[in-house]
Parts: structure tokens; sequence; C-alpha cells
């Protein structure tokens, strides 16, 4: 909602509201709080609030680290949960430099930065529907997080073998309390495996509501003695959590990706934008799937996407044809997992595909068989590529594609780039427990 100033200190009041959580993102995905006391409010709203930024990844260096939190008033929203000391509201905010410009390292500023480079190219929204998935895990008597599941049911089953039926139920709610549109929760396929998806939004909005989604859910969990994780491959041999994302392009008329003539009623427009998707594939994985363990999950056999290709039926490709049409004609991109940072996962799929709609991008061939049923000759025939298979091939592509420079902004994709770096060189120094049960006595 498009709140004024005045709208913002009447629901305050009128709410009881003591403190105010200002929100944003860092490099990683992580959400970063200042939480502030009322009293703060109209300095708040004057742009005039202040905060170090030396300390948040990806950020800045020690010389310029002091920034201000510009408040986007219309994600005002007061959290359901009471607390002793009075109620809690959050605003989600861009962070501003010392010069009073939009911040190049903010991942929100980036997105609404290419966000503005799509409407210069004739569109007028880019609508995210997210799927996001996690696991619900016992605590332990310390209250750590432990590697028990909490049930052992499966995709779609009912109470009572579904325990984190009623945490999931009360998540719900409290996403509805927060004006969320939830229009599906399920249990996945894995034991201990949850899905909630909620209705589509623009990109701005999906990414702070992706954020917003996974504060809720890791705190109601906690209610329940449990701990959510939304890691993308928790437990080897059971599916791993992704977060597929469905989108679709609209300008002036409606549906960009919508032709009623065309070809699986899909528009020109929209078989560029997926040749663009198709063709980055390989160097958008670094940011869709941008942790060392996002990787265990990009392997056959656990319903997440190995090989490049897409499809109008079969749902093992990376990217589907959803069957409904007209207003609801999309993409659903099957890689992305919620490890992710929304705002550069978004970011850098919409890049992708416009640089496929400037290019005039054709896209391979759809796929319709199994493609894990074909060996890698039939795979070369169709022109189908691998994922990468680890972090470190992933950002060998990455640093390589241009288009991703223009969708992280030269900032954020050289913090990226180095940091990514530095967890990959710390992850391949680890000896596993797997190679000393491989090794240790056969050599
Ligand atoms: N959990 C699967 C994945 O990793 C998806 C399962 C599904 O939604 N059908 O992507
Ligand atoms: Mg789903
Ligand atoms: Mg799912
Ligand atoms: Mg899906």
């Amino acid at each position: 909602k498009n709140y004024s100033q005045a709208d913002i200190r009447q629901m305050a009041k009128d709410e009881n509201v003591r403190f105010l959580r200002l929100m944003f993102t860092d490099l990683f995905g992580i959400i970063k709080n200042v939480e502030v006391p009322i009293s703060q409010l109209d300095k708040l709203l004057d742009n005039k609030l202040m905060f170090d930024g030396s300390s948040i990844d990806g950020f800045v260096r020690i010389e310029e680290s002091d920034m201000y939190l510009y408040p986007d008033l219309s994600t005002w929203m007061v959290f359901p949960w009471g607390s002793e000391h009075g109620k809690v509201a959050r605003i989600i905010c861009e962070v501003y430099s010392n010069d009073r410009k939009p911040f190049v390292g903010d991942p929100r500023n980036n997105l609404i930065r290419v966000l503005q480079e799509m409407k210069d190219a004739g569109f007028t929204d880019f609508n995210i529907g997210p799927e996001p998935e996690f696991f619900l895990l016992k605590l332990d008597e310390n209250g750590k997080p432990t590697t028990n599941l909490n049930d052992k049911g499966s995709y779609f089953d009912l109470a009572p073998v579904d325990l984190g039926e009623n945490c999931r139920r009360d998540i719900v709610l409290e996403l509805e309390n927060m004006g969320f549109d939830v229009e599906a929760s399920h249990h996945e396929v894995a034991p201990g495996q949850h899905e909630i998806d909620f209705k589509y939004a623009d990109a701005l909005t999906a990414a702070d509501n992706i954020q917003t989604f996974k504060l809720v859910v890791k705190t109601v969990a906690r209610k329940y003695n449990l701990h959510a994780t939304f890691m993308p491959k928790p437990m080897d041999g059971i599916n791993g959590s992704g977060m597929h994302l469905n989108m679709s392009l609209f300008n002036k008329e409606g549906n960009a990706f919508y032709d009623e003539k065309g070809d699986l009623q899909l528009s020109q427009n929209a078989y560029w934008f997926l040749g663009g998707l198709l063709k980055h594939a390989r160097s958008y994985t670094a940011v869709c799937n941008p942790i060392v363990n996002s990787y265990k999950r990009l392997v056959p056999g656990y319903e997440a996407p190995v090989y490049v290709a897409w499809s109008g039926s079969n749902r093992s490709p990376l990217i589907r044809v959803p069957s409904s049409k007209g207003l609801s004609t999309r993409f659903e991109v099957r890689s992305v997992d919620p490890a992710a940072n929304p705002y550069l996962a978004i970011a850098s799929v919409l890049e992708a595909g416009l640089d496929g709609i400037r290019n005039k991008i054709e896209p391979e061939d759809s796929v319709d068989r199994n493609i894990y049923r074909m060996n890698i000759q039939e795979r070369n025939e169709e022109h189908i590529t691998d994922l990468p298979s680890t972090l470190h091939n992933a950002l060998k592509e990455f640093q390589n594609d241009d288009v991703m420079r223009k969708a992280l902004g030269d900032h954020i994709f050289q913090s990226f780039l180095e940091a990514k770096k530095l967890e990959w060189a710390s992850y391949r120094q680890e000896v596993t427990q797997w190679e000393r049960d491989q090794y240790l006595e056969m050599f």
C-alpha cells in the first residue's frame, strides 16, 4: 500500500508500536535489522537515520561506513506476535551512502535499478511467484537444531503422519495476518519437508516477501520447538529444498509472454526471453545457487534440475512452461534454491531474459522426454548442456558473463565474486568423513 508519512504516524500510534525494525538485506541474502525505539520515527521519516555499514557483508570500506536508511513506506507492517515491551513494526529500507545516493552495494537498490532498465525497454512489470521449500528439524535440549526430522510424512500427506502440520498452519495464519495471500501449503516429498506458496507479486515486493517469509517461518517454528532451515540440501539421500521461481513479464497490453496464436500460446518475446534464460543459465546458477551446499541438491534423482533444457510438459528440465495460459502464462525456473539472495536472483534471471529479447536469442527446441533417461550422446544431439556441478564451476561461468555484471552492477558483481571464491577456497581444504571412510584403509 502507498502509505503517507501521516498514515505511518497514525498507524504507529493506533497499534501502540514501541519498536521499529529497519530491515535490509546483505550480499548473502541475510536479513539485517537495525532496531530503534519509536522515538526515532521522525528522524527515519526525514531520511536522517544513520547506521554503520562497515560490518555488513559486501557493503563498504571503513572510510565510507556512515550510511543512511531511507524507509520504503509501502513496506510498513506490524508483526502479529506481541512482545512484553510492546509491538514491533518493520519497514524495509533502501540503503543510501554518505553522499545521499542509492548505495550500489545494496541488493535491493540494484533490483530497483534493473527493473528501471526493464521499464526503459518498454515493459511495465516483472511478476514473480516463488515456491519456497524448507525442513522442520527438532531441537536438542540446548535449543540447538538437530538433524532429526520432525516427521516421517511425504508429499501431500495428512495428519497424524504430518506432525509439522500444526506448525505449518500457524505459519500460514501469521502470514495471512501480515497480509500475505497464501495460495497453497503442503508437505513436500521428503520427511520433515514443507512448501508454502504465496501469490505472485511484482519483483520487488516478491523479493521483500521472500525475506519476510523466511523470518516468519523461522520465528513460528521456534514456538513449536522446531528449527526451520532453508539450507538447500540438509540431508543426503532425500530431496533438497528448492525455491522455484514462476515469472512473467507484462507490458501495457498485458502478459507479454502470452500470444493466443503462438506455439504453446507463447509470444515471440516469450521465446526470446526463454532463449536468454537458457543461454545464461550456467552463469546465473552462481547467483541462484550461491553456496557450496547448493550443488549437492542439483544432482540426478531428487527432482532438482541438472541439465539446461526446457519443456512444456515434462517436469524434469530447468525451465518448465506451466499449462495455464492467458494472464498466467509464465516460465517456472526450477534450479533456484532458498539460499539465494532473492533480490540478486531475480535481477539475474530478469537480465538474462532481457538479454534474450534484446538480442533475439532463439531457444533450443523443447525436450519433452525424461532427460535423466537419455545418455550423453542423446543429450548432445539435443544440445542439452549440464548445469555447473560445483560452486567453483558456476563461478567460472559467472565471472565471464558480462550480462551477469550488468545484472548485479560492478560493485556487487565484484564483491560477490570475491566472497564466493573465498567460500570455495575454504571448502576445498576440508577433508571430509566421506573421504576417510573411502580411502583411509584402501590406500
Ligand atoms: N524439492 C525439489 C527440489 O529440490 C522440488 C520438488 C517439487 O516441488 N516437485 O527442487
Ligand atoms: Mg510447488
Ligand atoms: Mg515443491
Ligand atoms: Mg514448482
